[in-house]
C-alpha cells in the first residue's frame, strides 16, 4: 500500500545507504505557514531527507469540535507543500476508519519502510505537553525519535517536564524553530470575521479556502 507520493520507496533503492524521515502530524485545518516555516527548520537542523505532512482522520483530542473533511485538509496541504522537493503529504489517517491514534500511523510506517528508514515524529511543544495521554505512549517513541519544536504561547519547560510515563522518561528530542504566533484557529476566525489571511496561509491555500467556502 502507498503511504505517500514522493518518497514512497525510500529505503529501497540503496540499502547499505540510512535515511532520516519526518512524520508531521496535525489536523491542519489549514495548514499556515507557522506549520510550514517550523518543519522546514525541523528538516534542516535533524538533516530529514523529507517531511511528511500526515493530516489526522478523526483527531481525537478534537472531537468534540467541527473539523473540514479530511480530503479537504489533505487538498490544502497538497497545495501548500507541493513547491518544496523535500515535502510530502500522506493520506493514511484519513482514509482509515475510525479515530485516528499516531501510534497506529508510526507501526503502519514501520512496517512499510526498510530498516535503513529511521522514523522521526515532528510536534509542537503544546502537542509534546500532552503526549504522556496519547496511546501507548511508550510505544510511540520507540516507533519514531520525537521531535519537540518551540511554540510561542507554550512554555518549553513544560513539555520537558510532561515527557514521562510511570516516572520514565520518553525519549523526545527538542528543537527550536521560528517562533511563529500562528495558529489554525486563528486563520479560522480571520476568515469568518472577513480579515486577510494573506501571508499567514500560502495563496495557493488562500485560494481553495476562498473558492470552497471554508470557514465561513
Ligand atoms: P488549531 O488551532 O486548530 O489547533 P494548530 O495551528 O495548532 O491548529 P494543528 O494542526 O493543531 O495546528 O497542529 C499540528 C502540529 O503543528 C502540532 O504538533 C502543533 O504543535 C504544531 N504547530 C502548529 N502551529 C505551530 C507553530 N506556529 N509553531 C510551531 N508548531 C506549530
Ligand atoms: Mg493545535
Amino acid at each position: 500500500m502507498k503511504v505517500c507520493d514522493r518518497f514512497d520507496d525510500l529505503g529501497y533503492s540503496d540499502p547499505d545507504e540510512t535515511y532520516r524521515l519526518g512524520i508531521f502530524g496535525g489536523t491542519f485545518d489549514p495548514v499556515h505557514v507557522g506549520h510550514l516555516a517550523a518543519a522546514e527548520r525541523v528538516r534542516e537542523q535533524a538533516h530529514l531527507d523529507a517531511v511528511v505532512f500526515m493530516p489526522a482522520g478523526v483527531p481525537v483530542f478534537k472531537l468534540d469540535q467541527k473539523v473540514t473533511s479530511g480530503e479537504e485538509r489533505l487538498a490544502m496541504c497538497r497545495l501548500a507543500t507541493t513547491g518544496n522537493p523535500y515535502f510530502d503529504v500522506s493520506d493514511i489517517e484519513v482514509r482509515r476508519a475510525g479515530n485516528t491514534y499516531t501510534y497506529e500511523t508510526l507501526r503502519e510506517l514501520r512496517a512499510h519502510y526498510p530498516a535503513n528508514v529511521q522514523l522521526f515524529f515532528i510536534a509542537g511543544a503544546d502537542a509534546i505537553i500532552t503526549l504522556g495521554k496519547w496511546r501507548n505512549a511508550k510505544e510511540l517513541t520507540q516507533l519514531a525519535r520525537f521531535i519537540a519544536m518551540t511554540r510561542p504561547g507554550y512554555s518549553q519547560d513544560e513539555a520537558k517536564r510532561a515527557v514521562y510515563v510511570d516516572g520514565e522518561r520518553l525519549d523526545v528530542d527538542f528543537l527550536e524553530v521560528p517562533g511563529l504566533n500562528i495558529s489554525s484557529s486563528y486563520v479560522r476566525a480571520c476568515v469568518e470575521d472577513g480579515r486577510t489571511i494573506r501571508y499567514i496561509v500560502s495563496d495557493s491555500v488562500r485560494d481553495y479556502i476562498m473558492s470552497h467556502g471554508l470557514y465561513r
